[in-house]
């Protein structure tokens, strides 16, 4: 069979065929006109997606991992402190990268399924009177646990402590998915990739600066070469790029920004509420629980899903993939065997996320689980009734 049943992984995500057609150019001059037509607008499209009226937008041929790499070689200086807490995968990651390039990480160890733990961020700042730690690591939103942190109390914990550290959120799996406010914020690396909320492929790094980040840029010694944004700055002047840009990438980036503006960014957010309600709904219905430990902390952007002790949840993974030829994600690093999870962003709607319970639970009910079937749909369906809005159908 060759027909593709949608994904439930929290990236890549699904794509929208116009987005899989922007990405399809024929080769371009990268030093012509067209190429300055399409990387301003999507850098502009990306600023409105940030919320920033001043934000600089660098984007690099790389991943989202590539993006934390930017944020950290472009400001700061070896030996550096940096704070960051370990909550999952993606925070433990960033801060593994930071410790190999030489940075001593003021860890916060925080339990998985936990947020960011602000208050005792305050604590720390305010206890760091000479100003050795020189950044905040924040990941928005942690895509191993489903967990959203609250980066705002993260700035008023800065602020309280008074505190001049920089701020870099990771908002790989958060942006254009869930509110993100870079100015409201304060952030100061906010960084993302191409292929979460923004529906298009793997293949790029989409970082935005703050003119606090940039001024930091000036004494940064870390060693950069690919990633210096100071390349890419003086080749954004002159409509160009420091080296061959992924331009049908980019162009898809502009038509992703373009199609997120026209959903409206509010409505884009209202929606992937709706459908991980839906998902959430069903999650109770199987009498299964969250990894994330209270609602506040609820991801809309993905769910990880405990299953029974003494249960294998990556076996729901590898039974669905290979019974039905559909894509959940599987737990990872300490939550492995533990959680499942349902990725809920980019093109969804509530019709295919009840394809995904529905795959969900067949694949539970095959291998045994205490799972009845229909219960985890009917449960959505309800929510998706009872919020349904009149659909604009629009052919793309
Ligand atoms: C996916 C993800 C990353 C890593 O991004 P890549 O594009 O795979 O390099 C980093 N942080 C978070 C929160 C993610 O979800």
């Amino acid at each position: 069979m060759s027909f593709q049943n949608p994904v439930f992984i929290p990236g890549p995500t699904n794509m929208p065929e116009s987005l899989r057609r922007a990405c399809d150019m024929p080769t371009l001059d990268h030093r012509s006109a067209m190429f300055a037509d399409i990387l301003h607008p999507a850098r502009d499209g990306v600023r409105k997606v940030l919320r920033s009226e001043t934000a600089e937008v660098y984007i690099f041929p790389a991943t989202g991992t590539g993006g934390w790499e930017v944020a950290i070689t472009n400001t700061l200086n070896p030996g550096d402190t940096v704070l960051a807490a370990r909550n999952g995968m993606f925070s433990h990651r960033w801060i593994d990268m930071c410790q190999r390039h030489g940075l001593k990480v003021e860890v916060v160890e925080t339990p998985w399924g936990e947020g960011i733990p602000a208050d005792r961020f305050e604590e720390i700042l305010t206890a760091d009177k000479d100003h050795r730690i020189k950044a905040v690591l924040a990941t928005h939103n942690e895509t191993a646990t489903g967990v959203l942190s609250d980066i705002a109390a993260v700035r008023r914990a800065m602020n309280a402590a008074d505190h001049p550290a920089l701020l870099f959120v990771d908002g790989v799996s958060s942006i254009a998915s869930m509110p993100f406010e870079f100015d409201d914020w304060g952030v100061d690396v906010a960084v993302t990739g191409s292929q979460k909320g923004f529906m298009l492929p793997a293949g790029l790094a989409i970082t935005g600066f703050s003119k606090k980040a940039l001024a930091a840029v000036e004494t940064a010694g870390l060693p950069r070469c690919f990633y210096d944004i100071r390349d890419m700055a003086r080749t954004y002047a002159a409509n160009g790029y420091p080296y061959t840009p992924a331009v049908g990438l980019l162009h898809g980036l502009k038509v992703s920004c373009g199609m997120i503006e026209a959903e409206g960014l509010d409505n884009v957010f209202a929606r992937h509420a709706r459908i991980a309600e839906g998902v959430r709904a069903a999650v109770k219905a199987w009498g299964l629980t969250l990894c994330a430990a209270r609602p506040e902390l609820y991801s809309n952007s993905v769910s990880a899903i405990r299953t029974p002790e003494g249960f294998d949840a990556t076996r729901i993974v590898t039974h669905a993939a290979e019974t039905y030829g559909v894509a959940f994600g599987v737990g990872l690093g300490e939550v492995a065997g533990k959680v499942f999870r349902i990725g809920h962003l980019g093109m969804l709607t509530d019709v295919l996320a009840l394809s995904g319970i529905a795959t969900a639970e067949m694949a539970m009910v095959d291998l045994g689980l205490n799972v009845k079937l229909g219960s985890g749909v009917a449960a959505a369906q309800e929510v998706y009734r009872k919020t349904a809005a009149p659909v604009a159908l629009a052919a793309e």
